[in-house]
């Protein structure tokens, strides 16, 4: 090796040796969320996830160089790339997701706050609903619907005096299913306040031993845009197809927790009474167009006889109510822990 030679290896060894402490800070994201304590999320679909820490998260996707936070804050960094089928973090990437998670004052309570709650009775008016038929009487769904929404509302409203308990119906009237949309998008909210949307429904089947209740949830594979223009604007129309799909996906997440809240509860009010039958994702028309967390409630089946005469008393429906209320207080309670 001559002089000149030893000269280019000493470079190239000193060029090794400077990049891999430039990429040593890198990090699988697993290894990541384990070694800070991180909640994690990673959909390798539709390469987007976010990382937890009590309540405050933030939204990542593969090789976007940004975070996204507050729903709709954006942070710089080196995009996150994927490398023998690992998602691996650059460091200034894993620095910030750390500095926005410690620092509550971003991501923290402020970011998210249940200010409006809005029930929806399904149907009304011309709109019946589903029909059953006990002991020669007939048994409509917007009755059951609108009995147990009116039972949510009361216990909702002495709960929280001081958020907006919302209704899309108060009597046998016929709001269209764009009125409801309509009604769910315009609900007035501060920065950082978000507004759920519970709908309230009966099931019918023409198998008559068709039972039980189900709370649906947003399809994750609907694409919708929850993005407004003036975000449009602001951030550029690069961008906001991406924070579309973040913060869509993050709406997703809460939909399905808000699902298995009241999920779990209509399993411990009814017991054995009536069986569950599942968690499921639906592209159903309210829910798909309300820009926030929403679920419909499949309280039981109208067509069962069993099950109908128990939908045809007050004290049925009535804990049916309890239970809903009380997976909407675990909800906003899991969120603003
Ligand atoms: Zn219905």
């Amino acid at each position: 090796m001559n002089k000149a030679e030893k000269a280019i290896s000493v470079i190239i060894f000193l060029c090794f040796v400077l990049s891999a402490a430039g990429a040593g800070g890198a990090q699988p994201l697993l290894e990541f969320a384990r070694i800070q304590k991180l909640g994690l999320n990673w959909d390798p679909l539709t390469g987007t996830g976010y990382l937890e820490k009590e309540g405050s998260y933030v939204s990542f996707a593969t090789d976007r160089p940004f975070l996204v936070y507050d729903w709709k804050q954006i942070a710089k960094v080196s995009p996150p790339y994927l490398e023998a089928n690992n998602l691996v973090l650059p460091e200034d990437f894993q620095s910030k997701v750390r500095s926005l998670l410690e620092d509550h004052s971003h991501t923290g309570n402020a970011r998210y706050s249940v200010a409006a709650i809005l029930i929806d009775p399904g149907h009304g008016g011309k709109d019946t609903g589903a029909i059953g038929e006990i002991g020669g009487m007939r048994l409509l769904e917007k009755d059951l619907a609108l009995e147990v929404s009116k039972r949510v509302i009361d216990l909702l409203r002495s709960r929280f005096p001081n958020r907006k308990i919302l209704v899309t119906r108060k009597g046998d009237s016929y709001p269209t299913l764009d009125d409801r949309v309509a009604m769910a998008n315009s609900v007035d909210l501060e920065k950082d306040e978000a507004v759920i949307y519970v709908s309230i429904h009966a099931n019918a089947s023409f198998n008559k031993t068709a039972k039980g209740y189900e709370v649906w949830y947003l399809n994750p594979e609907y694409r919708r845009t929850v993005v407004d223009a003036e975000t449009v604007k602001e951030k550029g129309k690069d961008i906001a197809p991406i924070l579309n799909a973040m913060l869509e996906e993050e709406f997703t997440t809460e939909s399905i927790i808000l699902a298995r809240k009241v999920y779990e509860r209509l399993g411990v009010e009814l017991g054995r009474q009536s069986p569950g039958r599942g968690i499921r994702p639906e592209e159903w028309f309210v829910v798909r167009n309300a820009k926030m967390p929403s679920i419909l409630i499949e309280m039981g089946f109208i067509t069962n006889p069993d099950e109908g005469r128990s939908l045809s008393g007050s004290g049925y429906l009535r804990r049916i109510g309890d239970a809903i209320y009380n997976g909407i207080v675990d909800f906003i309670d899991y969120f603003e822990r």
